[in-house]
């Protein structure tokens, strides 16, 4: 366990939503759902972005929460996450959505504990993976790039967290959100030495959400097939406690787990006893460590 080293301020936020409203933005979420829980609050900030794109990586499943999906198949589950991956297109107003149909970790003979366990040098479709990534990459003409920074180490994630950095050159800001739920599942300071450590990622901004946490909430359940309250808590509880690192050694708050109380949590606007600062919930993402700031 370490102690959590980053404390969010306003400053560089502002200039990122600015920068999300204005230029071309391509949102990378290796499966239906990611990039709404890990950066849906950002999103929602920046309110409907001249020009995104939502690219999807492993967009074929057969994983549903409701057993009555699950037992329906492939087909009928995959069908059904791209329904509601065009509705959450709807939602934040992004101009295009690309799937690149490749089989996630459920297909690929992978349970529970190989899906976060397993090296992406022995996964098949890795060559297949970085290939098709570059080239929607290139073919989007992004001048940001928002990606996965594999916290929880989510085989599927971690194929596509590497893939976008092989693909995305100079030319492109290259930034990283962090994992959720996975990353309400970690120790604070676990997440933050994983990013910096393993992966080279530096603090790159935090983003007040308390204003839009409904909305990004409402978000969440667009993705009826795979959200659950229990999902919602722990995204929730992580954007707490990176609002305000005071909070993080105490336990996730227990009612928070629909709008409405994220709602009233979200007014509350609680101030810290020890930072005394106002924001609720918080967003953070990441960007690659220039070589002499590389630890
Ligand atoms: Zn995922």
């Amino acid at each position: 366990m370490g102690e959590p080293t980053w404390e969010v301020t306003d400053e560089p936020a502002g200039a990122l939503a600015a920068r999300l409203r204005e230029g071309r933005t391509l949102l990378v979420s290796p499966h239906p759902d990611d990039v709404a829980y890990s950066c849906g609050g950002l999103l929602a900030a920046v309110g409907r972005p001249a020009h995104a794109t939502l690219l999807t990586v492993f967009t074929r499943s057969a994983w549903a929460l409701p057993k009555r999906l699950r037992r329906a198949g492939v087909r009928v589950i995959s069908a059904r996450r791209r329904e509601e991956e065009l509705r959450y297109c709807r939602l934040r107003g992004l101009a295009d959505y690309r799937p690149l149909g490749f089989d996630d970790a459920s297909l690929r003979g992978y349970d529970d504990v190989a899906e976060v366990s397993s090296s992406v040098e022995a996964d098949g479709l890795r060559g297949a993976v970085e290939e098709a990534v570059s080239a929607a990459v290139r073919a989007s003409g992004a001048d940001t790039v928002l990606a996965p920074a594999a916290v929880g180490g989510h085989i599927d994630h971690l194929l596509v967290h590497g893939a976008v950095r092989g693909a995305v050159g100079n030319g492109a800001l290259l930034l990283f959100y962090e994992d959720l739920p996975y990353a309400g599942q970690h120790d604070l300071g676990d997440v933050e030495r994983t990013l910096r450590d393993e992966r080279g990622l530096v603090p790159y901004a935090g983003v007040d959400v308390s204003g839009v946490v409904e909305d990004k909430v409402r978000g969440m359940y667009v993705y009826g097939s795979q959200t659950d309250d229990e999902c919602v808590r722990e995204t929730l509880w992580h954007a707490r406690r990176t609002a305000c690192p005071h909070v993080a050694a105490g336990r996730p708050p227990v009612a928070v787990g629909s709008a409405a109380e994220a709602r009233a949590m979200g007014a509350g606007r609680p101030t810290c006893a020890v930072g005394g600062r106002a924001f609720a919930y918080a967003e953070r993402v990441w960007a690659v460590a220039a070589p002499a700031e590389a630890r």
